[in-house]
């Protein structure tokens, strides 16, 4: 006979309930030893997995940076501090969390972006770490989806030596994208911060030639995977709509780079976008699209999970509702 088949109801609680503490205590490092516990100040991890009809999308974070007001391009500093306030977040600053994606079809891993690897300083370049702890080598990814070529989507696909870190398979980014972080004349005229930035997209480009595929507009890539323009935050901005089984998801890259602050107000803009005009013309379009549909989204620097969805408000702005975390994928 079973220990619980012998108790009766009264015991199993009372029983239980005594486990239960024990063991929520010992959990969380609490026991009757005098020693001090050190205060930590960091997560176990970055690591998340929600399932889309039959595929996984695995959330491989990279960490953190830390983006003074003065990224804002607009509104200015008071109105952004307001925004922080009404999140119940600090002023001066966001803490960006940094995303790269893996979609399992079951069939084929999928990675979408890579994490800024050593550029965005101490906090970051946890990609690698996080692939490995999911089990994943990078010769086991079939196919790499760029959102933009900035340093904190695509630095992780580097060694420190400008080698690739994914020796297979083909590379998919938008070739207006390539074109122009490539371009001698469009790096003469960037703001001072990007210009660096196309250093990196050429040695980037040279490390995967011969495996980099571009397209233009929507694209169906097969596997249920869209590419569609989201221009302005740079020239070629791509998100990719994935489809499993009748349910959707929409990855967004840098469309939003604050929850915080572009739904409350999604003409706020960095000043690294190469388009103001068009970035808030994509980013409306794109929480539009996602609140008629009811589709979820998930953006680079979304809080981590980094699931969400969006609501139209009367006065024209939008709501961003977190997804609940999935206790199962
Ligand atoms: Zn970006």
């Amino acid at each position: 006979m079973s220990i619980s088949s012998k108790m009766n109801r009264r015991d199993f609680l009372g029983g239980s309930a005594g486990i239960v503490t024990a063991t929520a205590l010992s959990s969380v490092g609490i026991s009757s030893a005098k020693a001090a516990a050190p205060i930590v100040g960091t997560q176990v991890s970055q690591i998340y997995r929600r399932k889309l009809g039959s595929y996984e999308i695995t959330v491989l974070g990279d960490g953190y940076v830390d983006l003074p007001n003065e990224i804002w391009a607009n509104p200015g500093a008071d109105e952004i501090n307001g925004y922080l306030a009404d999140a119940y977040q600090p002023a001066g600053s966001i803490r960006n969390g940094v995303n790269a994606y893996l979609i399992n079809t079951g069939k084929k891993l999928i990675l979408v972006d890579s994490g800024a690897a050593g550029l965005f300083g101490p906090n970051a370049g946890l990609f690698p770490g996080n692939l490995s702890a999911v089990g994943v080598k990078p010769e086991d990814i079939d196919q790499v989806l760029i959102t933009h070529i900035h340093p904190d989507h695509v630095a992780g696909l580097l060694t420190n030596d400008g080698g690739v870190v994914v020796p297979n398979g083909q590379v998919h980014v938008s070739g207006t994208e390539l074109n122009y972080w490539t371009d001698a004349e469009a790096q003469s005229k960037a703001v001072e911060i990007s210009k660096p930035w196309f250093d990196l997209a050429r040695g980037w480009q040279a490390a995967y030639d011969g495996r980099i595929s571009t397209f233009e507009g929507e694209t169906d890539l097969g596997d249920g995977i869209t590419a569609f323009p989201l221009p302005g935050h740079s020239p070629g901005h791509t998100g990719y709509r994935v489809e499993s089984e009748g349910e959707s998801l929409l990855i967004i890259g840098d469309a939003v780079i604050s929850a915080a602050i572009q739904f409350a107000n999604p003409e706020a803009g960095a000043i690294w976008d190469t388009s103001a005009e068009d970035s808030i013309k994509s980013r409306k379009m794109l929480f539009d699209m996602a609140a008629a549909d009811r589709t979820a989204i998930t953006a680079t620097h979304i809080p981590f999970p980094s699931f969400g969805y969006v609501d139209n408000r009367a006065d024209g702005s939008y709501a961003y509702v977190p997804e609940e975390w999935r206790y199962g994928s």
